[in-house]
């Protein structure tokens, strides 16, 4: 049993929770590729031993005989056009992914990936379809937290979000569709893959929640290096946010975020971006130019605190590059966590990793 994900987001995650369902039901599974251990490192072959690996678009260039049990497909935009040239071309190699799979498991909410599910069918290859959004007729979709079923219409539901923090927004509903079905594909069953969904911690760095106090959630979201990215956590919380962004800034800055402007409390911009970041808010958004990630933790704590209007985030999601103040997205995101749980009253959620 070997099952493969790629896509241009949500690889890690999906990854992690496919691997995190197939050990919390007891199956030996090893891990890696483009997460965690390089593929030749695991542990050899051995009978029911299961394999997930995550493959971006440059390890697929690279292994033309790739033929998991189960390929996912999750999603294609734009990227790494810088190697692959054009966009036809970046499709063409994570198709491959899953024109060699027994099964092909793809996300069909954009037209890349439709085109891809389509073509493979009608080239007689066994397709399940997921969407996140759409009710189809057959394949996998999400209504809401309810992650169902579709049998030439006929739905029914086969596992739920609901109250699960660590799958939380529309874009983990398509990484858990691809799980379940890459789960079921290797006779897993309902009940087992509801546990492991229930028990999955979630990655370090990607909308994380790392620590509360009282009615304010803190999270870390730091892995959203750009405003694609940052965009999903801006539109996974009701609460009121309090969202820390800045850092170096990418092309673009948050003017694709406008959308989600009128969610966020105040913002508490840091780094290099923080001029530029003040002026597209301009009247739309009250901020502040914080400086340093700890005066943002600071200020934003003690704001949301006193939030009289309920359940409150602190949110770091920067939607920017880290390297004018960290290391890299991870050591910013620990000083993140540091800051958060260092604050008097603030209870940790999950340790460091
Ligand atoms: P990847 O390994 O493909 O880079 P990750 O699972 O590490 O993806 O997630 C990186 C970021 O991408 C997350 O913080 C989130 O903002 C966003 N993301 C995760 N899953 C999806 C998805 N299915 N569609 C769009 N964006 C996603």
């Amino acid at each position: 049993p070997f099952i493969a994900i790629t896509g241009t987001n949500g690889k890690s995650t999906t990854t992690a929770l496919t691997a995190h369902i197939l050990k919390s039901a007891g199956r030996d599974t090893q891990m890696g590729g483009n997460i965690g251990r390089a593929i030749m490192t695991l542990d050899p072959p051995e009978p029911q031993r299961h394999y997930v690996v995550e493959c971006s678009s440059y390890q697929i260039d690279l292994a033309p005989s790739i033929n998991p049990t189960a390929g996912i497909l999750l999603n294609l935009t734009p990227d790494h056009l810088d190697r692959h040239g054009t966009m036809a071309h970046y499709a063409s190699i994570k198709e491959r992914l899953v024109a060699g799979s027994d099964t092909a498991i793809i996300g069909v909410d954009d037209s890349w990936c439709a085109q891809i599910a389509d073509r493979l069918e009608r080239a007689g290859r066994p397709v399940v379809r997921i969407s996140k959004r759409l009710p189809l007729t057959d394949g996998y979709f999400a209504d809401g937290t309810n992650l169902m079923e579709a049998v030439h219409g006929r739905y029914s539901r086969v596992a739920f979000l609901e109250g699960i923090g660590s799958l939380r927004g529309q874009h983990n509903a398509q990484n858990a569709l691809a799980a379940v079905v890459a789960c079921l594909k290797v006779g897993l069953e309902l009940g087992e893959i509801q546990a492991g969904l229930e028990s999955f911690p979630g990655l370090a760095h990607r909308m994380e929640q790392v620590g509360r106090k009282d009615h304010v959630l803190f999270v870390n979201d730091s892995k959203a290096t750009n405003a694609d990215a940052a965009a999903p956590a801006l539109s996974s919380f009701a609460n009121r946010i309090y969202w820390i962004a800045g850092g170096l800034p990418k092309e673009g800055g948050i003017e694709p975020l406008r959308g989600f402007f009128p969610r966020i409390a105040k913002a508490y911009l840091i780094g290099e971006a923080a001029p530029a970041f003040a002026a597209t808010l301009g009247e739309a958004v009250p901020y502040e130019i914080s400086g340093t990630l700890a005066a943002a933790v600071e200020h934003a704590a003690h704001d949301a605190a006193n939030d009289a209007g309920g359940e409150a985030v602190v949110l770091l999601s920067p939607a920017c590059a880290s390297f004018d103040q960290f290391k890299n997205f991870e050591v910013r995101g620990e000083a993140f966590r540091q800051a958060a749980t260092a604050i008097d009253g603030v209870k940790s959620i999950g340790g460091p990793r």
